[in-house]
């Protein structure tokens, strides 16, 4: 037997009995005669005291950090008690050891604050993964993923595998793509998501399938992306979008309480995708604060059930606002107070190339009821009172206005929102604020191609009343200037999406089941019958053999870790995450293959560079 306890185990309790202990060398501290080591485990940190008997040998043969040794010895109460570690209070003293394995010196500290840089500490990932903070990261993730499979089993949900030697099919993004060997010229596809499987499983009468599954697309990996990330993969049939929103609020509120201990007992608000976009600037909106946008100018028709404010801001004469599609403002609390050098310096972060606004303009409501702004000569106080009534400021509050082409001024007016609120310390760590989104538009304009394409995915369904307007209209979009007057660009999806504090954690729709509607969807986003049929015969020809009324989500398992671990990063919560570029440091992957697995392969390298 290696151990009868593991490091995090031994109390006072325990005092006076033998214990054999193994891990890894943190820390060896001689003093005099007296050696003392902390030995490291996944469990925690036990101290050994080796004393004078022991020290010929341990002089002949030191003990290097990260060294595997086994102990035995007896459990004392320490004299100089640690607080900070739960068997601080105890020691063993050795009275035999084994060093099961040496150690090299670690390229790395093996501690919270280690001095390894990212790219050492990927490239030695196992010794990472050894470091407390890794390790809190991967238990979390192990809890989050039992707390959701402990509910869906609960629920009746089964856990159906799904393969991975798929077939190339549109879902967004690129596919990775796998060469057959057998069937030369041919490739695989890795699944972008079970989607058209966990359909078929409907199809085949398993009506409540979920899966802990990984999932791979070849996208560009800006900001927190990894090539294969994990997604708790759900589907259900009989059902209809409220079923689901309930049956998954249920889900995450449970993994609330089982991870966090926080009883999620609110129902979990619900939101429009127009409201969302019309009172945040965007469709994942983190509603822990509120500075709501006003909207002082709103684009032709995208936003077909709202109103805008534009008769605070006519008739002014100034050309920055008459000129613009869209004026956005919000009211940032208690910044009123700013000075020249605050807002100058607001100005030019709204003008970064990532934010990519030509300027700023700002109101101060100022605590003694008067304004001051940066469009004093177009506005008269009255005006500005006005407002900043609308934008509901207080006094004491500072008025941002952006000013632009509609999509680029209502991203950069959340971002804005979101930057403020961080400085104001709004974002707050350990507060957790769900929202559903709904009523997303079926389909996006692609400039590019003048042709539609899915919002969601191909298979999910427009709202039931809009089904006709999908059904008996052309989708050809005949004047591309005029593509937002298309029957199709007021079609809103059955679809929806679970937002957390800003992220979006999970998505899903209500699927189509009918075979005509879905050859439909394709022909409108440009497949003719013969691509259909190539791509997705085998769904098409599935619907034709009682297919029942399915809808389902997918939850980011990585990123809703990382948020209730208190991270932006969710590479910190995988244990072998690749890189920006994608690479897996560790293993020098992707690599080339030699000259024989690619003649296996029929494959012949024209590299371009
Ligand atoms: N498969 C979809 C996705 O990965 C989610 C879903 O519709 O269930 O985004």
């Amino acid at each position: 037997m290696y151990r009868t306890h593991t490091c995090g185990e031994l109390r006072l309790e325990h005092k006076g009995n033998q214990t054999t202990l193994a891990g890894w060398v943190q820390t060896v501290r001689k003093f005099g005669a007296i050696t003392f080591v902390d030995l490291r485990d996944r469990y925690g940190i036990t101290q050994l005291l080796f004393g004078e008997a022991h020290t010929k040998q341990l002089d002949e043969n030191p003990l290097g950090r990260e060294f595997v040794l086994q102990a035995t010895g007896i459990v004392n109460e320490r004299s100089n008690k640690n607080p900070n570690l739960p068997t601080g209070d105890i020691e063993i003293i050795v009275s035999e050891f084994n060093i099961l394995n040496k150690s090299a010196v670690p390229p790395f500290t093996i501690q919270d604050d280690t001095d390894g840089g990212d790219d050492l500490r990927m490239k030695y990932r196992y010794l990472d993964l050894r470091r407390n903070a890794v390790k809190k990261n991967l238990e979390l993730r192990y809890a989050v993923n039992r707390a959701a499979r402990n509910y869906l089993h609960t629920q009746g949900f089964m856990d159906i595998e799904t393969p991975f030697l798929i077939k190339s099919t549109p879902e967004g993004a690129r596919d990775f793509v796998v060469p057959s060997r057998m069937n030369g010229g041919q490739f695989y596809a890795l699944p972008q998501s079970p989607q058209t499987f966990k359909q078929l499983l409907m199809v085949s009468g398993y009506d409540r399938y979920y899966q802990v599954v990984k999932c791979f697309r070849d996208e560009d990996l800006r900001a927190d992306r990894q090539p294969e990330f994990t997604q708790i993969d759900c589907e259900m049939a009989f059902v209809e979008q409220e079923d689901i929103l309930n049956m998954f609020e249920g889900m995450v509120k449970h993994i609330f309480k089982e991870v966090k201990n926080i009883d999620y007992t609110e129902a979990v608000p619900r939101m429009t995708w127009e409201d969302a976009m019309w009172q945040y600037g965007n469709d994942k909106p983190d509603i822990r604060f509120d500075m709501k946008l006003l909207n002082l100018k709103k684009p032709a028709t995208v936003y077909t059930e709202k109103k805008d404010d534009a008769a605070l801001i006519n008739g002014a004469d100034f050309k920055v606002f008459d000129e613009v599609e869209t004026v956005l403002a919000i009211s940032v609390p208690g910044c009123s107070e700013y000075s020249r050098k605050q807002t100058d310096e607001l100005t030019e972060w709204v003008k970064r190339p990532q934010i990519g606004m030509k300027g700023l303009v700002f109101i101060k409501v100022n605590t003694d009821g008067s304004y001051k702004s940066s469009v004093d000569k177009f506005y008269s106080e009255e005006k500005l009172k006005a407002i900043a009534e609308a934008a509901h400021a207080q006094p004491g509050d500072l008025i941002l206005i952006l000013a632009g082409a509609e999509e680029r001024t209502r991203k950069a007016i959340s971002e804005l929102r979101l930057e403020m609120a961080e400085r104001l310390g709004l974002r707050k760590k350990d507060e957790y604020k769900l929202v559903w989104i709904l009523d997303f538009p079926l389909f996006e304009y692609d400039e590019e191609g003048n042709r539609w394409v899915a919002r969601h995915h191909p298979f999910t369904s427009p709202k039931p009343s809009q089904i006709e307007t999908m059904i008996g209209n052309n989708p050809v979009i005949e004047n591309a200037a005029e593509y937002l007057k298309h029957p199709y660009a007021n079609i809103k999806a059955n679809a929806y999406d679970m937002v957390l504090n800003g992220n979006e954690i999970g998505g899903g729709s209500i699927r189509i089941y009918q075979r005509e509607l879905q050859e439909k969807m394709f022909a409108a986003l440009g497949m003719n019958k013969e691509e259909q049929l190539h791509k997705f015969g085998f769904l098409l020809g599935a619907f034709e053999y009682g297919a029942p009324p399915h809808g389902g989500i997918a939850f980011g398992f990585d990123r809703l870790c990382a948020i209730l671990g208190g991270s932006e990063s969710i590479r910190d919560f995988i244990a072998f995450p690749k890189n920006n570029a994608g690479r897996d440091v560790m293993l020098d992957a992707p690599s080339t293959i030699d000259e024989k697995q690619l003649n296996e392969l029929q494959i012949k390298l024209d590299l371009k560079n």
